[in-house]
């Protein structure tokens, strides 16, 4: 469920017309809805009701501190994946003892970085990374406390560019070689050992693999405890997925999986983290556009929008699909017609849809890309001298701009040009 319906004919977003916003900032912009934001970490935390836990907000899902400061505010934490945005979580005013650091690259300077601004835990991808986390640490003359990602080997059914969770993947160590990474971690002064991490992909669209992953897990923990280790918190990663459709069958429910969680790990008695993107962001925004062109080609119909793949890139790079649908409620009984949807980039990539059908459609029409909150203004590129889309944020029945469009002055002003020349 989110946030954003027809009043009176015409797209919402809360209590707010899409066609005033564009009417203020401009097209093409992403629009968030904090209602749904919220309603979305609500249910994980429900979810986890009665057990020790803490919901990690993945931010790189969306990074927008006004997004991090509305979550944070309802009691989230965060899960970062570079020391760039353990920084914009500290300048939202998460603080440090709520910050998870993930990722397989840690460099020394990002650890050094997360360290002495405080930090819940490293999630440990390697024996190397294990290695300079202690030989920071000593260094600052503090205690890291650490996890190990494992990877349990497990298919996440999902696109393949987003699964992780399998031994071929990059992530984390094999489970099989716990045991010694454990016992090496144990030896090394600057770290403190206090649980275990998995995280096996993303847009998971069934239970089966997060209960094989954590039926591993939870096998792990006891025997790493009769091993000596003092294994008290599980952090489970994310990747529930999002129904991108509204004809798809819909992907598991926050309740369920966290009745999973309980039911395979709940009799170990540890502190539960879990770090939803997705699911948190995903529905939550929109991706306005307008139409430039209606084009006539050979046997199809081109709509060419101000939008464009370096805008919102899921589609060319993932095959994704995202529901398009007209800001202006179509009349009922209107028949509709297929349409490419096209931004305007010079590459073939930049298709955002094909024979999608859609109700007629003229130059200056608004339309939205739904399920754009996730992954789509933060993977955004300035690919074509294309300014960084705004980003607005709507509560009720205000919104605010929470990032600007750039000038074009200020884009080309970044290059510099050396002497000789
Ligand atoms: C990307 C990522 C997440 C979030 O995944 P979603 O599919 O957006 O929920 C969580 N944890 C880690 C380690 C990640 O890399």
């Amino acid at each position: 469920m989110d946030h954003f319906l027809y009043r009176d004919g015409a797209l919402h977003a809360e209590d707010v017309p899409i066609s005033e916003i564009a009417a203020a900032v401009g097209t093409p912009f992403y629009v968030y809805s904090t209602a749904t934001l919220l309603r979305h970490f609500q249910l994980f935390d429900d979810a986890l009701e009665g057990t020790d836990h803490l919901v990690c907000y993945a931010m790189k899902a969306a990074s927008n501190q006004a997004i991090l400061k509305t979550l944070a505010q309802a009691g989230a934490g965060m899960d970062v994946v570079s020391g760039g945005e353990y920084l914009r979580a500290k300048a939202a005013g998460v603080p440090g003892d709520k910050i998870v650091f993930s990722g397989v690259g840690k460099t020394a300077d990002e650890i050094r970085t997360t360290l002495s601004g405080g930090i819940r835990q490293f999630n440990v991808e390697s024996e190397p990374e294990m290695e300079v986390i202690n030989a920071v640490a000593l260094e600052l003359g503090v205690i890291a406390p650490i996890t190990v990602r494992v990877n349990p080997d497990v298919d996440a059914k999902t696109h393949a560019k987003i699964a992780t969770g399998k031994s071929e993947n990059k992530f984390g160590i094999p489970i099989a070689r716990a045991s010694e990474v454990y016992a090496h971690a144990a030896t090394l002064p600057g770290l403190e050992v206090i649980g275990i991490d998995v995280h096996i992909g993303s847009q998971l669209t069934e239970l089966e693999p997060f209960e094989l992953a954590y039926t591993k897990v939870a096998e792990l923990t006891e025997h790493l405890r009769a091993e000596g280790h003092n294994i008290r918190r599980l952090d489970l990663g994310g990747g529930l997925g999002i129904p991108y459709t509204r004809a798809n069958d819909a992907p598991p429910l926050p309740v369920e999986y966290g009745a999973l969680i309980k039911k395979t790990l709940g009799h170990l008695n540890c502190e539960i983290e879990i770090e939803p993107g997705r699911l948190i962001a995903g529905n939550a925004g929109l991706m306005v556009s307008k139409v430039i062109y209606v084009k006539s080609g050979e046997g199809r119909d081109f709509l060419i929008l101000d939008g464009a793949m370096n805008d919102l890139i899921r589609p060319a790079m993932y095959e994704a699909h995202h529901d398009i649908v007209a800001v202006q409620e179509p009349a009922p009984g209107v028949e509709q017609q297929p349409y490419d949807i096209v931004g305007p980039v010079c590459e073939t990539g930049d298709t955002f849809a094909k024979q999608r059908n859609m109700p007629p459609l003229t130059p200056g029409d608004l339309v939205a890309f739904r399920s754009a909150g996730a992954y789509g203004a933060v993977m955004a590129s300035e690919y074509n001298t294309r300014p960084l889309i705004p980003e607005v944020l709507v509560h009720g029945d205000q919104f605010a701009v929470i990032r600007e469009r750039p000038s074009f002055d200020e884009i080309i002003n970044r290059d510099t040009i050396p002497e000789w020349l």
